[in-house]
């Protein structure tokens, strides 16, 4: 499957320690959660700067990196902040760099991908890519609030072109101008996408279908050390597993639901990418069977006595 989206240099400080210039943006996460499941073919650009090395780990776990460029200036870089309990992070700078002229060039052994997922860029670019590929079997979508402010026409003309739409819950409310979650997704389905994915954080996340709603919880962790890159790697576990499954009914969208908050939990375990690298699929198994036991329980009707 294909993913565009950005390739950073990530800064990150959290209560419990702090990275700096490690390999980030949503394509790397995504693609490192997603490889776990399925092959996976990114496109992105990096700067002359760049530590291509720190992104071996990827080419071992079978990612094809061809389409990530590399552009004449400084690589995308970005610095975060955490707050005590993990829960709010303030942007400390962003320097876009060559990530600033990106137009996204899809190599022509990339265009008959099965799956595309547009990362959280320019929705205007997000068309862009779709113009360049061929008929893909399913296609989604990430975006943020800086998109739906600025380029809202735009964002629109892309939900009427993809099949699910990923977002976290407050951006489903100000895309949809609707403060009840329920009708934000019911609003942005009406606008194209037949699957609405919101996520939650650590809370879980919930999937919109045509006429149903299923939930999916986080995964209890005890030590929790960097939540960036989760919402990316949820998406890389979620249609990773859509791909490599290939189904498309309900019941393989609730599968990939749990497959998504497994791999977003594996990612929140160390710094950066780290836990993600090498992560072998027997552990990621495991997880989810816990995930199984978390939430099965026997179904016994109440019947209230009579009178
Ligand atoms: P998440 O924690 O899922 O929001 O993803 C965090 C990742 O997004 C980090 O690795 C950053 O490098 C990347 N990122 C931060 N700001 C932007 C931006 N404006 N455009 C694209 N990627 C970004």
């Amino acid at each position: 499957m294909l993913v565009v989206g950005s390739v950073a240099l990530d800064h990150v400080e959290t209560p419990f320690g702090s990275v700096e210039e490690a390999p980030g943006g949503s394509a790397i996460y995504f693609a490192a959660a997603a490889s776990v499941l399925t092959s996976v073919q990114v496109v992105g650009v990096v700067g002359t700067d760049y530590p291509r090395g720190k992104l071996a780990f990827l080419a071992e776990q079978g990612v094809d990196l061809t389409g990530v460029e590399t552009a004449d200036g400084e690589s995308f870089r970005w610095k975060g902040r955490y707050s005590y309990d993990l829960n709010e992070r303030d942007t400390i700078w962003t320097r876009l760099g060559v990530f600033a002229q990106f137009r996204p060039r899809i190599p022509d052994h990339f265009r008959d991908s099965r799956s595309v997922f547009l990362g959280n860029i320019d929705p205007q670019l997000q068309l862009d890519v779709l113009k360049q590929v061929r008929r893909p079997r399913l296609t989604a979508c990430d975006t943020m609030n800086f998109w739906i402010e600025r380029s809202r026409e735009a964002l629109l003309t892309i939900l009427a072109r993809v099949d699910i739409l990923l977002v976290n819950d407050s951006e489903a409310r100000q895309l949809a101008g609707e403060p009840n979650l329920l009708k934000a997704a019911r609003w942005i389905q009406a606008r194209g996408p037949e699957w609405v994915v919101v996520k939650k954080g650590e809370h879980g996340a919930i999937l919109f279908g045509k006429d149903s709603v299923f939930f999916v919880p986080g995964y209890p962790l005890e030590q929790v050390l960097d939540p960036t890159g989760a919402g990316d790697a949820f998406a890389g576990g979620f249609l990773g597993c859509l791909d490599w499954t290939g189904g498309t009914s309900e019941d393989d969208f609730r599968r990939a639901m749990v497959y998504g908050s497994a791999l977003g939990s594996f990612a929140v375990e160390a710094f950066g990418v780290d836990r993600l690298i090498g992560l072998e699929p027997d552990a990621v198994v495991e997880r989810i069977r816990q995930f199984r036991d978390m939430t099965a329980f026997e179904l016994e009707m109440h019947v209230p006595p009579d009178g």
